[in-house]
Order: structure tokens, then C-alpha cells, then sequence
């Protein structure tokens, strides 16, 4: 089939064994891939209700449909496994090449089952699949893992784990290129299959269906997207570009865990201060002409000779707003401890602002805490806590569960200030004056989550895809909003396209996209069907998995405290605004009010059996 590597990689880790199956037509056509493939393969391979850490958990890799054809910022791959920080979905989508490598080795996806007996390593060359000991790996943090196995094993792309994985640490990521599969865990079930890397060589020619009017069209979109009037400013500022009017100008920067709507001392973390001091030269995720990454270099200081790709918008959230810290270099080297060990930024920042929450309200002592002061804004404190969280060491072997763990651990009043949807925690929106955002953290399958309908574009602005004049504040008209955002979004985890070009492609620029790289024609309609699907798929893997209606509730903080200041001032979620937004949600999915899709709307979409 034009578009695809053609074939699945099962590996056993336990049993060593290795197999391979065609990629069906029927699959290829309902499911495109990524996402699309991933979520099929978790439903249909994993064990009903075992722990995230069992060995029969599924850990699949799989390459958007786009990899490997140049298609502008189409390189993303996805990592999906039942979600060991909420017990649901675990997918989490990154930018590196493995991706791409992967489809030239001949495979469009990789499912993992098993624990190794010991540390090892997936060896993968084109049709040679080798298990290699990683004895001597284990331990080591990520860049030193990478260049170990490149200097071993040549020219290969590298996916791994740092010691958050090892030390199954519940918000740990899988690392390739600087770039990170970060929400939701997969590091940690990699971490318990003894899996420590997955290296990818592949040699095979992808020929698409029709590389003429692939270039034509790949030459187009680069075009248009270099041309954007946002083009200068995305590449120069990177993702946190819109910090300071998501902050000053709507007031919805959760800041001091979910306090405040605005941060007073965000002035060194806003990259209109940082860019033009520390930012060395732009990077950029495989395949992407707009480059909106940034080396980031401290070359005199404390952190001299510090040097990451970073600081993206959500970090600078979580380890600067979130935690009081105003302190960009510290900010920075948060962001290393945590690319180093490999966590989830957002989970890191989010469940040690939750801890300074905690400390400030006498809930837990200086003694609780290591002999850390743990007031926010102490940066010295939150990078110790960065390091403990991946050592699992004292105070953060609890904070290594998660902010709901770790509140059911804690106990003493502490849930009132753990801020998660369904066991994630949040990223750097306050929902609390974006109504459809509220809603959307609700929904989302892996819990509270930004990038399952980047709905805060379309809410804070107004405006996006077909949708004019939306009001952030009010909770009318969110349920068809979230849902119709959610089937077109689903789309660019299948395809492998970077959320970021949202503005360019949207379904109907898929639809030629498609036919040039595999052949197939779809309609606009048939788009956002298949998204649909993946979506319905997906809530029915999180129900069999034991979700019910009394999950979908956002946090005390959400729903009783108002923003105090701000532009935002005043305004919280109601209970009464939260069920009303969800009952018109369900309604538009067509499930009935216990969120479990009808069998009418299963029959629609083929999803019956
Ligand atoms: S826009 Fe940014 S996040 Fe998206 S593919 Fe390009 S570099 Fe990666």
C-alpha cells in the first residue's frame, strides 16, 4: 500500500518473541494511522482491568500517516498505553524522527508487551529485531543513554527513557531528538517492562502514491505557512509568544497552584525578555519549517554551560507560574533536571506547586519536606524536589504519584488543593474564565488536557475554524463546540501533523494531502468520521477500563474559588455550569447521560462489535 511501511513489529519482551502482520486495508482506510492505529491496536490487545504496570499493558509506537513524506511538521509519532497517572488512555504524541525511521524500516506501528527478565534495549534494522542487553544503561539520563547507544549501534534514531521511567514515576516521558512523549506515563511502563530504549535504523524507499502532487503540495504548504503573518513571531518567541496576554490581557495564567489568574512577577519568563538573551538559534521538531523551538544557553551563573531546547509555553507555566518562580535561569534548569531524567514538565511543576500549596497551609512540615522550604517562588527548593521526584527520595517518592495520589496519601484536607481532571494534571490554561477549556479537560480521555482540541484558541480568541464570536465566559453552545474541535483535532495525531499548523490545514487540507501520499480519496465528512471513531474508540477503551460518570468532575479550586484578579476576576465553574456543559456534550457525541455511547451512534460509526 502507497503510504505506509505495510506491516506491524509485535515484540514480547518476556517470551522474546518477535512477529510481524500486514497493516489491512480495511485498517489503513478506517484508522489512516497514528493515533488512528494506535488506539485500535491498545482496545483490541490489551487485558480488560490489569494495572498500567502488568506486562500484558500494551506499549505501541506508531508513526503519524505522514512520516517519512516530507509533509510540512507532519513527523510526529505517538506513544499510547493505558495510562499508569489516571488508569485510562495514555496517549501522548512527540516530535521526533524515530517516526519517520520507523516507516522506512518497513513498519507502521510496534506493540510491546512483556517484561524483560533484565535492561535491555529494541534493536530494530529494517527486518533484523534484536533485544540488546542495557545493563550497563540503566541508571544513566537521557542524553548520556542516547549517545551510548549511538556510538554502540551507528547511525540509528533513539526513543528512551531517563531514571523517572526506571523508577516508574507516574508522569515519567519517552525522549527522542529533545523532543518528548511527556503526558500520561508511557516512560514509567517502559520503565516496568525493562525496556530502557527503542533504536530504529530503516533503509526502505517510501515511494507515495503520488510524489509529484506531493511536492507540489508539500512546497505549497510550506509556502503558506512561512508566509503567515504569525510566522516571525511564533519562530522568534516559540510557544510562550501569547504568555503575557493570556496572562495581562484575559488573566487566565493559573499561577501559585491555581490561586491567582495572573503571575506579578512573570517578567524574566515571558520570551519577549528570555529570547533575545538566552535564545542561540531556533529548533525545530523533524520535519518542520516553522521552527518554533529555541536553544537556550546560560553561559555565565550558577547554571553556566546549561543548554536546552526549550522553554515552552506550558513549562514556563508549570515550573514558573505555577510555583511562584520568576527566576527564567532556574525555570530553564528545571526544564533540564526534567528532559534529563525524563518527566512530564507539566506533571512535575504542577504536583510541586501543589506540595508549596500544601507547606504554605501548615498541611505538610519543613520536616515532611527534607528540611526543604518549600514557600512558592523558592527555586532552589523546586529543582531539590525535581531531583528527589525522579530519585523517588523522601517527600518525592509521594509526589512521584501524581497530585491524586499524592493527596490520597497525604490526606489532612489536602485534596482541596490537588488540582488534576481524572488523575492529570493541568496544563497552563485557568479554565476558570475559558468555559469550553473547562469542558474540554472534562472530556478528554486522559483527563485534563489542552491538546485533545487546542480549545483555547479558539475560546480565548473567538474565533477558529468555522466557529465566529464565542464568548470564553458563558457555558452555552460548548457541548457541539468540544466535541466537533475534538474530531478535528484526533485527525492531526492520526496524520502525524503538529497542532501548531492548526491554522493552515484544518480537514479540508488533509483531504489532498491523503490522496497524493496513499491514493485514497476521503470527503471533508469522512474526515472528521474517522475522528469521531477514534474519539468513540477511545471512550470506549477508558469505560471498559472502569471510568463512570462521577469521573468527569474538575477540582474544588475550579468550581468554588473565583479568579481574585485580573481580567478574569470573578469568575469560576459552577457545578451547575459543569454538568450543564457536559449533559449538552453527551448529547452531542449522541451517548446518553452516563457518557457510554448508544448503540445507535456505535452501529453509525461501526463500532458495534
Ligand atoms: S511548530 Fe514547533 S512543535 Fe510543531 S512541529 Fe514545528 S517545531 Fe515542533
Amino acid at each position: 500500500m502507497k503510504g505506509y511501511g505495510g506491516k506491524i513489529l509485535n515484540v514480547d519482551l518476556g517470551s522474546r518473541d518477535v512477529t510481524t502482520e500486514p497493516v489491512s486495508t480495511e485498517m489503513a482506510r478506517e484508522y489512516l494511522g497514528g493515533s488512528g492505529f494506535a488506539v485500535r491496536l491498545l482496545f483490541d490487545r490489551s487485558v480488560p482491568n490489569k494495572d498500567a504496570f502488568d506486562p500484558s499493558n500494551p506499549l505501541i509506537m506508531a508513526p503519524g500517516l505522514f512520516n517519512g513524506y516530507s509533509v510540512p511538521t507532519g513527523g510526529k509519532v505517538v506513544f499510547c498505553t493505558k495510562s499508569p497517572l489516571t488508569g485510562l488512555m495514555g496517549d501522548s504524541v512527540m516530535g521526533g524522527s524515530i517516526g519517520a525511521e520507523l516507516k522506512h524500516a518497513g513498519y507502521d506501528a510496534v506493540v510491546i508487551t512483556g517484561r524483560a527478565p533484565n535492561p535491555c534495549y529494541l534493536l530494530v534494522k529494517d527486518d533484523e529485531v534484536e533485544m540488546k542487553d542495557a545493563g550497563d544503561l540503566w541508571g544513566l539520563d537521557v542524553p548520556t543513554t542516547v549517545e551510548k547507544i549511538k556510538s554502540e549501534e551507528g547511525n540509528v534514531r533513539v526513543a528512551c527513557i531517563g531514571p523517572a521511567g526506571e523508577n516508574l514515576v507516574r508522569f515519567a516521558g519517552i525522549d527522542c531528538d529533545d523532543r518528548q512523549s511527556g503526558r500520561a506515563g508511557a516512560g514509567a511502563v517502559m520503565g516496568s517492562k525493562n525496556l530502557k530504549a527503542i533504536a530504529v535504523r530503516g533503509t526502505r524507499d517510501l515511494v507515495p502514491h503520488d510524489p509529484t502532487a506531493l511536492m507540489k503540495l508539500n512546497v505549497e504548504w510550506v509556502r503558506k505557512m512561512s508566509e503567515s503573518p504569525d510566522y516571525e513571531a511564533d519562530t522568534k518567541y516559540g510557544t510562550g509568544e501569547f504568555l503575557d496576554w493570556i496572562n495581562s490581557e484575559k488573566g487566565t495564567f493559573p499561577t501559585r497552584n491555581w490561586r491567582e489568574g495572573v503571575f506579578d512577577n512573570r517578567k524574566e519568563i515571558d520570551p519577549y525578555y528570555w529570547a533575545p538573551r538566552y535564545s542561540k538559534k531556533n529548533k525545530a521538531c523533524f520535519s518542520c519549517p516553522k521552527p518554533c523551538g529555541k536553544l537556550f544557553v546560560i553561559e555565565s551563573g550558577k547554571y553556566a554551560g546549561l543548554a536546552i531546547d526549550g522553554i515552552e509555553y506550558e513549562t514556563l507555566y508549570s515550573l514558573g507560574g505555577a510555583c511562584g518562580n520568576g527566576d527564567v535561569e532556574s525555570v530553564a534548569k528545571g526544564n533540564e533536571i526534567c528532559d534529563a531524567m525524563g518527566m512530564d514538565t507539566i506533571s512535575a511543576g504542577d504536583v510541586i506547586a501543589f506540595a508549596m500549596d500544601l507547606y504554605e497551609n501548615g498541611i505538610i512540615s519543613k520536616e515532611d519536606a527534607g528540611g526543604l522550604e518549600l514557600e512558592f517562588g523558592g527555586s532552589e527548593a523546586e529543582l531539590a524536589l525535581l531531583e528527589m521526584i525522579a530519585k523517588r527520595e523522601g517527600l518525592g517518592d509521594v509526589l512521584a504519584e501524581g497530585v491524586k495520589r499524592a493527596a490520597e496519601k497525604i490526606g489532612k484536607g489536602s485534596e482541596k488543593y490537588a488540582v488534576h481532571v481524572k488523575g492529570m494534571e493541568p496544563p497552563a490554561y485557568d479554565v476558570r474564565g475559558i468555559k469550553g477549556m473547562a469542558l474540554a479537560f472534562l472530556t478528554s480521555t486522559r483527563g485534563a488536557c489542552h491538546l485533545r482540541t487546542c480549545a483555547y484558541a479558539l475560546e480565548l480568541t473567538g474565533k477558529f475554524w468555522k466557529y465566529q464570536d464565542v464568548d470564553r465566559l458563558s457555558s452555552e453552545g460548548k457541548g457541539i463546540e468540544i466535541k466537533e474541535l475534538e474530531d478535528l483535532v484526533v485527525m492531526y495525531d492520526v496524520l502525524g501533523v503538529c497542532k501548531f499548523s492548526r491554522g493552515f490545514f484544518f480537514a479540508s487540507g488533509f483531504i489532498e494531502l491523503i490522496k497524493a501520499t496513499t491514493g485514497s480519496s476521503y470527503s471533508e465528512e469522512e474526515i472528521l468520521w474517522i475522528g469521531e471513531r477514534v474519539n468513540n474508540l477511545k471512550q470506549l477503551f477508558v469505560l471498559r477500563e472502569g471510568m463512570t460518570r462521577e469521573d468527569y468532575v474538575l477540582p474544588e479550586k475550579i468550581t468554588g474559588v473565583p479568579i481574585p484578579e485580573g481580567e478574569s476576576k470573578g469568575h469560576l465553574v459552577t457545578i451547575e455550569e459543569m454538568n450543564k456543559m457536559l449533559g449538552d456534550y453527551f448529547d452531542a457525541r449522541g451517548w446518553d447521560q452516563n457518557a457510554i455511547p448508544t448503540n445507535k451512534k456505535l452501529e453509525e460509526l461501526g463500532l458495534k462489535d
